[in-house]
């Protein structure tokens, strides 16, 4: 099939001069789009990603260089390898070739096999790098990640918590810490297995998660406890949404074949403007109070630091 054929761009003003090349690269099964300047080149670029550009420097109006510049200064392009093709011997060429931002240059005339040797090991590299910033962007998301649950971990907890601890200070803006531990959650874990406790774990999670709003944050502090962060809200707005979730979990069921439950939690409640914490741990440690409170007055419910 044609679209899983590699890609090239040959830019070049002269394509009857590349006939022999472009036909031979279409028997190595690429496939090949041409451009006869600068100017079209970028055009064909807003649609056609190739893995690889080949590019004539002398061209009339834009050449190869400023056209080079154009391509790596645009993010949607910058990626792709650029190969210039020179005259033979023109050391300068090749020089400004490289600070324009080109990967190689191939001499004219060809080589073919050269030619052929230069895109491969391009579009192999091109390809590593790629895969590469994948893994690097998975590694990204995982260290950030709680496996069982998807929400973000305790490691990724104390990043953020400190940072919009640093934001309240620094803009007198608020923040409210909700700390939230399951009820009874040992009971669920002894009567169903661990198994299903993962379950409800995993349900509660995802229902924390559809329950706050795109610039709040939902951790897992560990086991059964997790931690809600809710920037810019005051203690009134973080006492509503905390009720909110309260209420939600309650009435919801969670089933797995014949077993079904509501789990409970208890919430502790605090916020920079009300309680003015010195530190980030101060505050969690007011939410922990909190919680702690909630816990004693019999489960279920929210508390909120000092009462
Ligand atoms: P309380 O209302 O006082 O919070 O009682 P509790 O039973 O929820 O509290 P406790 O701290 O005694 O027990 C927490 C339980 O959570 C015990 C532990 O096995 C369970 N747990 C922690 N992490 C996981 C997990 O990843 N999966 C499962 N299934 N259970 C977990
Ligand atoms: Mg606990
Ligand atoms: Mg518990």
């Amino acid at each position: 099939m044609e679209s899983e054929n590699d890609t090239i761009l040959v830019i070049d003003d002269h394509p009857s001069n590349l006939e022999v090349l472009v036909s031979f690269l279409k028997d190595q099964n690429f496939t090949i789009r041409i451009a006869e300047n600068g100017e079209w080149a970028l055009q064909v670029l807003e649609t056609f990603k190739p893995d690889v550009i080949i590019l004539d420097v002398m061209m009339p109006g834009m050449d190869g260089f400023e056209t080079c510049r154009k391509i790596k200064s645009n993010k949607e392009t910058a990626s792709i390898p650029v190969i210039f093709m020179t005259a033979l011997g023109s050391v300068k060429d090749k020089v400004s070739g490289f600070e324009a931002g080109g990967v190689d240059y191939i001499t004219k005339p060809f080589q073919h096999v050269e030619v052929l040797a230069r895109i491969n090991a391009h579009i192999k590299l091109k390809k590593q790098r790629i895969q590469l910033e994948q893994q690097a962007e998975l590694l990204k998301v995982i260290s950030v990640t709680d496996d069982l649950t998807g929400l973000f971990n305790r490691r990724h907890m104390n990043t953020v918590l400190e940072r919009e601890f640093e934001r309240c200070l620094r803009y007198n803006t608020d923040l409210s810490c909700l700390l939230i531990d399951l009820d009874y959650f040992k009971k669920v874990n002894d009567t169903y297995g661990h198994g299903f406790g993962d379950i409800v774990l995993r349900d509660f999670s995802q229902s924390l998660a559809n329950s706050i709003r795109t610039t709040d944050y939902a951790f897992r502090y560990g086991g059964e406890e997790f931690l809600i962060l809710l920037p810019q809200t005051d203690i009134n707005g973080a006492v509503k949404i905390g009720e909110n979730i309260r209420e939600r979990t309650e009435n919801n069921r969670i089933e797995s074949g014949a077993i079904s439950v509501s789990v409970t939690f208890s919430g502790g409640l605090s916020s920079f403007h009300k309680h003015h914490p010195a530190t980030s741990k101060e505050m969690l440690a007011f939410s922990d109070n909190a919680l702690y409170a909630s816990k004693k007055a019999g489960r279920n419910r929210m508390s909120v630091y000092g009462g």
